[in-house]
């Protein structure tokens, strides 16, 4: 079994994700790109330096979940850092008009997707000597902010998104009660220029990664059940 840290981030084909995996590389960590298309997982990991290895992960789908778990443990036997990355904005639909079927196709991704994810890697997770889950939430999910009218998170009214990175929080504070010996937290990675926004977010994908690669990288007496962006503590 190698003594290098082993990553996985899901969701890792572009946007964010890309950008923690090639941060994690840089580092001499071994980081397995998650992408649900092997195609635009192998571009997207020949863009990048280090050893960087494709997984074909379809966070909705309990058989690839499955299927990724098992060759992780066939090669490396273990996962130290585990990134909920994959997420998805959902329907469009306006507040009054979303129905439940909307809903759970954006809570099937966002929600679901990193559940079964940690449920399937959790037996690789316990054989690593400082266990780390980095879930990629959002300032959208923060009932605080979204209430806060200085916030820019207040101008979207949407029951999707919002709710699911708020669902998201709770279920990363509650595995953070059930693995005392993990750090378990949650990284707002802030209005950030990708795909999920048509690029209209201001921050560089640099500077979305930062919470997340803060958090990836946290000591093992740090902080767990939390929720960070680049600045700090985000409330909840
Ligand atoms: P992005 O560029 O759209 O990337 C999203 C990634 O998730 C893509 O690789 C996409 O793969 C993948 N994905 C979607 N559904 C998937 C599934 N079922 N299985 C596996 N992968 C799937 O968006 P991003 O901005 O980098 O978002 C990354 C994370 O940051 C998300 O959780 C998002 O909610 C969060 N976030 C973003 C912002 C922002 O301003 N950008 C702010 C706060 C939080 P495909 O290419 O195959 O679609």
């Amino acid at each position: 079994m190698t003594d290098t840290t082993i990553a996985m981030v899901t969701g890792a084909n572009k946007g964010i994700g890309h950008t923690v995996v090639r941060r994690l590389a840089e580092r001499g960590w071994t980081v397995l790109l998650g992408s649900r298309d092997p195609g635009r997982g192998a571009a997207a990991a020949a863009e990048l330096r280090g050893d960087v290895e494709v997984l074909p992960i379809d966070v909705t789908n309990d058989e690839s979940v499955a299927a990724a778990a098992k060759l992780v443990e066939e090669r490396y036997g273990r996962l130290d850092v585990l990134v909920n990355n994959a997420g998805v904005v959902g329907s469009r639909v306006a507040a009054l008009d979303t129905g439940a079927a909307d809903l759970l196709a954006c809570y099937d991704t966002n929600v679901f997707g990193p559940v079964r994810v940690t449920r399937a890697f959790l037996p690789l997770l316990r054989r690593s000597a400082a266990p780390r889950i980095v879930m990629v939430s959002s300032g959208m999910g923060s009932i605080t902010r979204t209430g806060d009218p200085d916030r820019v998170e207040s101008s979207l009214v949407s029951l999707g998104y919002p709710s699911s990175k708020t669902a998201l929080n709770m279920i990363t504070t509650q595995y953070a009660k059930a693995l005392p010996e993990f750090r378990v937290n949650a990284a707002d990675p802030g209005f950030t220029a990708t795909d999920l926004n048509d690029h209209r977010g201001y921050q560089t994908v640099e500077e979305g990664s930062d919470a997340i690669v803060a958090l990836a990288t946290v000591a093992p007496d740090g902080p767990t059940g939390g929720f960070f962006d680049r600045g700090g503590p985000v409330p909840w």
